[in-house]
């Protein structure tokens, strides 16, 4: 059946709001975030309601047309882009559909923004704790898709750990609904699951049930300058049991990384009078009013005596605290103003973590002499962003060619610690070739699956899998 057959059936089924072959309208949507990918797409479908997107993809399957989601398009691993297939968008189904208080928990349409979500449970006087650079425009649909992680992983878990329920439509159009809000519920599979950090391969996610929590009553960030990777480790084993469990965010920040940040935004100021090769942005959230400063205080001034911190600085207000986290969330817009970086989000176990950026640093430099290592992430996840920058700004895609070898050494060494390729942005089309690689096993399981879910491979072909 031809490209027109579809598009056609897709127009006749869809209401005019529904779909768009505009150009201008479609042009967004066919760039990824870095600006590296440009795709094409025949149609643009804008669906407003779960049952427009069962009609179209029940089209789609009709016709074996394949289907790209697309929430925020802020995804990080070439896996938001289409290269051909009929291009879905969840914007238009941005409903937050409920809020239970007592229940702790709020039902969000796939479209919806995380910020309105955030938004959402804070006017309920609840906390959605998912939070990560691009929660101004990440849809909750990707985030499920993705499994994402951010800052607060440490306290509250992954994405993984904050759905309660999905509703989902299949690759042949039906509708599964998940959609419980339960706690408890040991009716075998949990289905759910398999939609998490699937990437759209198994079906398009259109609403989620999502876990709240009582919202801290006082919260404190600092910044701590440190003398090594290694003191950032230990210096957070130390919090965790001077604060009781109140460690909201342990964030590591290295001085490459603070330099490309003082360098090129706008605003940024170095929150330290001296000069450390290591810092980590500290945030301590309690349930008791005005309990956080003095408890972070305290905890900062034990970490002095232990040896691991080398200078500090407590946010005296939230308009310092703010500077803080800004100094951590535009890491990656230094990075970008710098020049381009071959990117590697991996994992490891968290007591490996600093051997593991030591050890891969001064190998990667010593086969790479213009290499500029820029290590940061979340401390509490084992989770660095190990990039590798050039030390001369304005590198190109020659730097990135010139660095494979050295990414199949990162991935070589992740492996030996017993560690994982892609922490929290997934696999796309970027990691492919590396998951197969390192996990064909594990491959063959999932392709199991999608096989009994979308046997006509239908729904994201060219990710993951
Ligand atoms: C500045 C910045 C900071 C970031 N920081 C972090 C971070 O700290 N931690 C982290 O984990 N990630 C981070 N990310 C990446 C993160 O994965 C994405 O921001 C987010 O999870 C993707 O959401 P999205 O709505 O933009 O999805 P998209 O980019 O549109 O899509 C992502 C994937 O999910 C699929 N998909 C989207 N919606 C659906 C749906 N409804 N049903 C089925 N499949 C769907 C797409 O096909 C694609 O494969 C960051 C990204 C940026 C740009």
């Amino acid at each position: 059946m031809s490209n027109a057959a579809v598009i056609d059936a897709l127009k006749a089924a869809l209401p005019p709001k529904s779909w768009s072959e505009d150009p201008g309208e479609i042009a967004p949507h066919l760039t990824d975030w870095r600006g590296r990918e440009r795709g094409e797409t025949p149609i643009l479908l804008k669906p407003a309601s779960t049952e427009e997107v069962a009609k179209a993809v029940g089209i789609c399957a009709a016709h074996g047309a394949a289907i790209l989601p697309q929430g925020g398009n802020t995804g990080l691993v070439a896996g938001s882009t289409p290269k051909g297939e009929i291009l879905l968008s969840l914007k238009r189904m941005n409903a937050i559909r409920a809020i239970d208080p007592l229940n702790d928990s709020l039902v969000a349409e796939a479209g919806a923004i995380l910020e309105t979500v955030q938004g959402a449970a804070a006017q309920a006087n609840r906390l959605f704790p998912l939070s990560l650079g691009s929660q101004g425009s990440a849809t909750i649909g990707g985030l499920i898709s993705t499994n994402a992680g951010g800052v607060h992983v440490l306290r509250y878990g992954m994405m993984r750990d904050l759905v309660l329920g999905i509703e989902a439509v299949l690759p042949d159009g039906s509708v599964w609904n998940g959609l419980t809000v339960l706690r408890k519920d040991n009716t075998g599979y949990d289905l759910k699951q398999l939609f998490i950090g699937a990437e759209g391969t198994l079906g398009v996610v259109t609403a989620a049930a999502l876990k709240l929590f009582p919202r801290p009553a006082s919260a404190a960030v600092a910044i701590a300058g440190l003398d090594s990777a290694g003191a950032a480790v230990q210096l957070l084993a130390l919090m965790k049991a001077e604060t009781g469990g109140g460690v909201a965010a342990f964030e590591l920040i290295p001085r490459s990384g603070l330099d490309m940040v003082l360098k090129h935004v706008p605003g940024a100021r170095a929150p330290l009078a001296g000069s450390y090769p290591w810092h980590v942005l500290i945030e301590v959230t309690t349930g008791q009013a005005d309990a956080a400063a003095p408890m972070l205080q305290a905890a900062l001034e034990k970490g002095a005596e232990a040896g691991l911190i080398a200078d500090a600085a407590l946010a005296q207000n939230q308009a310092q605290a703010a500077d803080f986290w800004k100094l951590r969330e535009t890491i990656p817009e230094g990075e970008k103003a710098h020049g381009r970086a071959a990117k590697h989000d991996v994992s490891v176990p968290v007591s490996k973590m600093a051997e593991f950026i030591d050890r891969a640093s001064a190998e990667v430099e010593a086969m790479l002499p213009e290499a500029l290592i820029v290590a940061f992430g979340h401390v509490g996840d084992g989770n660095v962003h190990f990039n590798v920058s050039a030390k001369s700004p304005g590198a190109g895609e020659d730097f990135i060619r010139a660095c494979e070898k050295a990414t199949r050494h990162v991935y070589d060494l992740v492996g030996e610690y017993g560690g994982s390729i892609s922490a929290e942005h997934g696999i796309g089309t970027l990691k492919r070739g590396e998951l197969s690689a390192r996990k064909p096993q594990d491959v063959a399981l999932m392709r199991a699956i999608k096989q009994a879910l979308d046997p006509k491979n239908i729904m994201n072909p060219r990710m993951v899998l």
